[in-house]
């Protein structure tokens, strides 16, 4: 048997049974066997329904039946309640106060029950229960698979899987089995060097996955699952240093800039800049320097300055000249007339109202100097300055742009991704700056970049906190700069903590303001009418719900209007730009407004729903507020009553930057939960090892190592080879 075997030919599997399998991405022997537990249940945690006792907190499997809606014969409180049935009895669940529930779950539903035993001898029943629906029971605790077989066993874990419809974790558990028992891990040959494997102290392949799948002891699906993060955090590694490598090895524009120069650009901007500021500034100024194209990221928190880096390191490469030889032939003026033949800069931004404020910023930093600037988006081309009146921009048509920019006359290009269409040609292009999408940075920058041109610089820069471990594995191949201080006088955002029936304060406060003239966000969670059938779904409040209600209710004078995902770009452009013009005075949006959008007037956001929210999601939000001069407020509601919750959204008020909020998020909500798998890469394994930084840079060194010492992967370790290609491909597909 391989790995590669498709399951079928070990296994009985009739066609519908294969699609369910393939949702979860299983077609072959080693796909199962990597489907790795997503958990283990102690099973002496698990209660039998027949032997519980009044006062126990328990957990129990079973299935629900009878759910319905009552009120509570003296109180009126409505109460849901309903019977679980585990096999061995059946006993009463109630809910006070939470009369949805009965709506959200359905009878016949096998549920996981975590709840407190209550009432008298005779009268048990499960109070306020929390509610884990699940396909089917994961093991059926009365097959004597762990119980009793080994006197020896001291912990008796068994593992539940991620199921889908049609595929329940019993029969993953089930298959594994019956695959080892078949022989899948003879002759089975570990992709990861033995070396490596004993210097971490890691069960190699076949030894961890019987651990993975099966383990006698806790400590051995510890160890398994250290392993498989390791492995999958080495292969992503190997996969940057490998880009890194061809980064290096490919020819740049070396850029040198003279003091000087430089400073007579800076010494212009109406403000000093900040430490950070100038440090990055070096930093990327030597990158230029050297024979290799950089790669680098540039973390700050919304106002910290991006775009003056941004447009300071612009200029140094718009006033360089192409190599000699390289030259379009003709100027030969010198660095006065840098009007042509210059190298080029592409800035891309994420959405159209973006671009064009960068448009903006730039004109403002480079209106004295004789650089054109060219704006490109979906809805049309602009360029600065115009012929006729040379402090205005205006518009041209995309060909004449275009036209410009493959003849090199405009040096800084900035837009949306409309500036990756074909027909959009750089003569020299030498600089990539990306606002807001660093996970796509690198590839932007290989589809801007001519074929068999040299590779321009790259400049990622993003106002998204990212914990460290995460920053080393999904931008490994890129350095990274924190811009981690702010200008001067800038007042930090006020940030109060609402709960449940202290909106009353808030609302006077916010209706202050606006007497004041200044604006406000509302931010809910949701877009429309709440889905009764989805958990906690009551609690949220809708944008649009919100939105009337707030009109309604408490802001009968006040003009408010509302932005979400499901508008059309044109909408939402329209939408922003009079909120932007004070036609608006309140904004209620879901957090479609976190990227880039700036309404210096707008001082106050109200954060619905706020412990939904990473902490570091949260921060962002609240970044909207800060460019103004006036005192800015953020107020983060939440109608949670625990203090757990009401902690963790405290660290709001006290850190320092958004970093350490994302640390934050990081320990204790863990990574899958605030940044999704499918928008990192990374499986919920890998998230989870996101939390370790010494196995994230363990496995970080050896991949260096690895590509260093075998620069030809592909012979000298085709099974890591083959591991990094199907990685590439699954990143790529999106
Ligand atoms: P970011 O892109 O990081 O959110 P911006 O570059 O848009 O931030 O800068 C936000 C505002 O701060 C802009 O109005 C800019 O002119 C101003 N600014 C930038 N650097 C400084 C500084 N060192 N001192 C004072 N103001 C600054
Ligand atoms: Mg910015």
């Amino acid at each position: 048997m391989r790995f590669s075997d498709p399951l079928s030919a070990h296994v009985r599997v009739d066609g519908a049974h294969q699609k369910s399998l393939k949702r979860l991405n299983i077609e072959t022997v080693g796909s199962l066997l990597y489907h790795l537990p997503a958990r283990y249940e102690d099973i002496t945690d698990v209660q039998s329904v027949g032997g519980l006792e009044k006062g126990q907190e328990a957990v129990v499997y079973g299935q629900l039946s009878g759910l319905k809606t009552r009120k509570a014969w003296k109180s009126r409180k409505p109460i849901a309640e309903g019977m679980v049935e585990d096999g061995s009895a059946k006993m009463k669940i109630m809910w006070f106060n939470q009369p949805y529930i009965a709506k959200m779950y359905t009878d016949g539903m096998y549920v996981k029950l975590a709840g407190k035993v209550a009432g008298s001898e005779g009268k048990l029943y499960l109070s306020n229960p929390e509610v884990e629906p699940l396909d089917s029971l994961p093991v059926d605790r009365h097959d004597s698979l762990f119980v009793g077989t080994d006197a020896n066993l001291d912990d008796t874990l068994y593992p539940i899987y991620r199921e889908t419809k049609g595929v329940t974790s019993r029969w993953l558990y089930h298959t594994a089995l019956k695959l080892f028992e078949q022989g899948a891990l003879k002759a089975l040959i570990d992709p990861i060097p033995k070396e490596i494997l004993n210097k971490y102290n890691l069960p190699d392949l076949p030894s961890a996955l019987v651990f993975a799948h099966s383990p006698k002891k806790a400590k051995d699906a510890e160890a398994a699952r250290k392993r498989f993060a390791f492995e999958e955090v080495f292969y992503i590694q190997i996969q940057k240093a490998q880009e890194r490598a061809a980064v290096s090895a490919a020819q740049t524009y070396t850029i040198v800039t003279g003091k000087d120069h430089l400073a007579a650009f800076t010494d212009r901007f109406p403000f000093d800049l900040t430490g950070s500021q100038a440090n990055s500034i070096n930093e990327i100024l030597k990158d230029f320097g050297s024979n290799h194209a950089m790669s680098r990221l540039l973390e700050g928190d919304v106002g910290s300055g991006k775009t003056a880096v941004a447009a300071t390191t612009a200029y140094a490469v718009a006033t360089s000249r192409p190599p000699e030889g390289m030259k379009s032939g003709g100027e030969g003026a010198g660095l006065s007339a840098i009007d042509y033949g210059a190298l080029q800069i592409a800035y891309m931004a994420p959405t159209e109202i973006l671009a064009k404020q960068h448009f903006e910023s730039f004109i403002e930093y480079f209106h004295h100097l004789p650089i054109q600037i060219g704006l490109i988006t979906g809805s049309g081309c602009m360029k600065f300055p115009s012929k006729t009146d040379p402090t205005k921009p205006t518009k041209i048509s995309k060909k004449q742009l275009t036209d410009w920019i493959r003849n090199g006359e405009v040096p800084i290009v900035i837009g949306t991704h409309a500036l990756i269409y074909k027909s959009v040609e750089f003569k020299h292009l030498a600089y990539v700056i990306i606002d807001e999408q660093h996970r796509f940075g690198t590839n932007q920058r290989k589809k801007l970049a001519k074929k068999d041109a040299r590779i321009p610089h790259l400049l990622s820069m993003t106002a998204t906190p990212i914990p460290r471990t995460l920053a080393l594995t999904i931008y490994g191949d890129l350095d990274i700069t924190l811009l981690d201080e702010m200008p001067k006088g800038r007042k930090p955002v006020k940030t109060t903590i609402v709960g449940p029936g202290q909106s009353k304060a808030m609302y006077e406060h916010v209706e202050s303001e606006l007497t004041n003239g200044r604006q406000a966000y509302v931010i809910c969670p949701r877009i429309d009418e709440p889905d009764p059938t989805k958990e906690n779904a009551l609690n949220m409040k809708s944008v649009i719900a919100e939105a009337k209600r707030l009109k309604k209710d408490v802001f009968q004078n006040w003009t408010i209007a509302t932005l979400h995902g499901k508008m059309t770009p044109a909408e939402k452009d329209k939408v922003m730009k009079d909120f932007s013009e004070h036609k608006i005075d309140i904004l209620c949006a879901t957090s479609v407004i976190e990227v880039g959008v700036s309404v210096a007037n707008a001082t106050n956001i109200i954060i619905e729903g706020a412990e939904r929210f990473g902490l570091a999601q949260l921060h962002q939000l609240r970044g909207r507020v800060i460019r103004g001069t006036h005192q800015a407020h953020c107020f983060a509601v939440t109608e949670s009553k625990s203090d757990k919750t009401r902690n963790r959204l405290k660290a709001l008020a006290t850190a320092k930057n958004g970093f350490e909020l994302a640390e934050h998020d990081l320990q204790f909500r863990g990574g899958g939960e605030l940044y999704g798998g499918k928008q990192s890469g990374l499986s919920d394994l890998g998230m989870e090892a996101i939390r370790n930084l010494k196995l994230v840079e363990a496995a970080r060194t050896e991949a260096k190592h690895l590509v260093a010492k075998h620069p030809n992967l592909a012979r000298d370790f085709p099974l890591i080879h083959e591991k990094v290609i199907h990685l590439g491909a699954v990143l790529h597909m999106e």
